[in-house]
């Protein structure tokens, strides 16, 4: 298993507004992940629909769009070993209220529709890439060396 996957995360609209982006941030520099880029910017109509196009046909479908536009988000793309996964056990499961104590929506969530964050999903391969290219451009991403991977990688 690489120690350089990379993965995308997007502290959503009402994570913003309620000042969790440093509280979530510091998570994932906790973990010893590292941050390779990272945004703050609002979502145009087009970008979400692409962004959410597998849930084209469900019935929360426009509300989400709707939502995920309605104000700025924060975009970054954090990088390490098993990146992809270990974020999604971090972020905890779709609905808050199932999501245990200890994850960033069972810590801060209540309600399936805020539920603060998306992280690129390990049971879609690929998916992270693909999210990572439709946020960012290449040259918003850093390639550098954390003087810590020596004690957090065998
Ligand atoms: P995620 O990967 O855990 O974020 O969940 P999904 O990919 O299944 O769904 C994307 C987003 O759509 C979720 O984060 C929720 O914001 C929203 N969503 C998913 N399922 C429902 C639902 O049943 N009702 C509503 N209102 N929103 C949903
Ligand atoms: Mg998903």
């Amino acid at each position: 298993m690489s120690n350089d996957e990379r993965t995308f995360v997007m502290v959503k609209p009402d994570g913003v507004q309620r000042g969790l982006i440093g509280e979530i941030i510091s998570r994932f520099e906790h973990r010893g992940l590292k941050l390779v880029g990272a945004k703050a910017i609002q979502l145009d109509r087009e970008l979400a629909e692409q962004h959410y196009a597998e849930h084209e046909d469900k019935p929360f479908f426009d509300d989400l769009v709707e939502f995920i536009t309605s104000a700025p988000v924060f975009a970054m793309v954090w990088e390490g070993k098993d990146a992809t996964h270990q974020v999604r056990r971090m972020v905890g499961e779709t609905d808050p209220a199932e999501s245990p104590p200890g994850t960033i929506r069972g810590d801060y969530g209540l309600d399936l529709g805020r539920n603060l964050i998306h992280a690129s999903d390990h049971e879609d391969p690929g998916s992270n890439e693909r999210e990572i290219e439709l946020f960012f451009d290449e040259d918003e991403l850093l390639d550098y060396e954390q003087v810590t991977a020596e004690w957090q990688y065998e």
